[in-house]
């Protein structure tokens, strides 16, 4: 038997009830009912996003929306402008590369978050750059961007904002009008407490401009056809209504809650994470940290892979370790979606034994009394 606690920043703890929304019977796409259920989600997502823009599900992990976002806008001379302070902000550039599509890569230290000074100088040196791709919450470094002034940045000129907020999204703040965000893209298995397997584009009017008169270089991803589609509840190919089902499951969870409250709930998540770590003498890796996940720099004498080895095999507690140059090196804990404050006092819990297994200093239950000491607080 193994009881297992999920705190990986993707995927991420599944409620019962979307578990359960997914065993009913499987029925047919081109039908009242699926219209009725892609309404109800389309409603519910531009409600918890802040957005007037349309809504398009497709049936991918996050990236095949990344990827739309690039075919259906640049190309024919339009630059990108990618802000690349990990490794997923380097998947822009990187989808760019792919296609033979034209981007100024800046790329920022790991750990510090995408500096809107240099996208407003950016966008005011080339005229030809027609979108600008930044991450809301960089899940390699736990840096959760300043999107609001990224945006203030790009509103008023020509370009429009893409935000992958595939980890952040229904987790972290946004408000994607206000913000002057032009397309979000979101992936079902990080905030939105579901399994993977569903790709979300949200896309604003001054997107859908860009995305009509795009060369568009995309078959199953053409997001004009979707766009075309989404206006009347319905979808080019075949819906992945299963999981639609589910989303609906979930986004009534997160309603019920209330997006505001799901937003405080997660900052005091990431505080009482933050607070655990640092009572065991660790240190924060990002400079602005996200509310979805918290990066923690280990001890010099402290094998990471071993950490999170033991981690999972002593005390069945997954988390993800560090990828490129930070592999062994930090911890990546997610407190996003479906996750409480017993998660994050049983998660702490493991990591102070673990630690003192593997023979760090630290003091017996520190952490779990600091982030006690937050949970009491609130
Ligand atoms: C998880 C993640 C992705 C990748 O999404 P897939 O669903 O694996 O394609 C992209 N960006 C960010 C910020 C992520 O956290």
């Amino acid at each position: 038997m193994k009881k297992a606690l999920l705190m990986t920043p993707g995927p991420s703890q599944v409620p019962p009830q979307v578990l359960q929304a997914m065993a009913e019977p499987i029925f047919h796409h081109r039908t009242a009912e699926y219209k009725e259920l892609q309404s109800e989600v389309t409603e519910r997502l531009k409600r918890i996003f802040f957005s007037s823009g349309e809504v398009v599900v497709l049936a991918a992990s996050g990236t095949g929306a990344m990827e739309a976002s690039v075919v259906n806008v640049l190309g024919g001379g339009r630059k990108g402008l990618s802000l690349e302070g990990g490794k997923f902000g380097q998947r822009w550039g990187d989808i760019c590369q792919a296609f033979g599509y034209e981007c100024e890569r800046v790329e920022i230290e790991w750990g510090k978050a995408a500096n809107p000074a240099v996208v407003a100088e950016r966008l005011a040196a080339n005229k030809s750059i027609a979108a600008v791709y930044a991450t809301l919450v960089e899940t390699s470094t736990g840096v959760e961007n300043d999107i609001r002034a990224i945006g203030e940045a790009v509103a008023g000129t020509d370009a429009i904002l893409v935000v992958d907020g595939i980890s952040g999204a229904g987790g972290s703040e946004l408000r994607f009008d206000d913000w002057g965000v032009d397309i979000l893209v979101v992936g079902s298995q990080k905030a939105l407490m579901m399994p993977p397997g569903l790709a979300l584009a949200v896309v604003s009017e001054k997107a859908r401009k860009l995305i009509e008169t795009a060369d568009r270089q995309a078959y199953y991803f053409d997001l004009k056809k979707a766009l075309d589609k989404a206006a009347d509840s319905d979808t080019p190919y075949t819906p992945a209504n299963t999981l639609v089902r589910a989303l609906a499951t979930s986004l009534r969870m997160i309603e019920g809650e209330g997006i505001e409250a799901v937003f405080a709930r997660h900052r005091l998540l990431a505080e009482a994470m933050r607070a655990g770590a640092q009572a065991l003498g660790m240190k924060i890796f990002a400079e602005r940290p996200a509310a979805v996940v918290t990066a923690i720099e280990l001890p010099e004498s402290i094998d990471g892979s071993a950490l999170s080895k033991l981690l999972e095999k002593k005390f069945a507690v997954k988390v993800a370790g560090g990828q490129e140059h930070l592999k062994g090196r930090i911890l990546r804990v997610a407190h996003m979606g479906y996750c409480s404050p017993s998660d994050v006092i049983v998660a702490l819990s493991a990591l102070e034994m673990a630690l003192a297994e593997l023979g760090a200093k630290v003091e017996p239950s520190a952490a779990v009394k600091a982030a006690e000491a937050v949970f009491a607080r609130a």
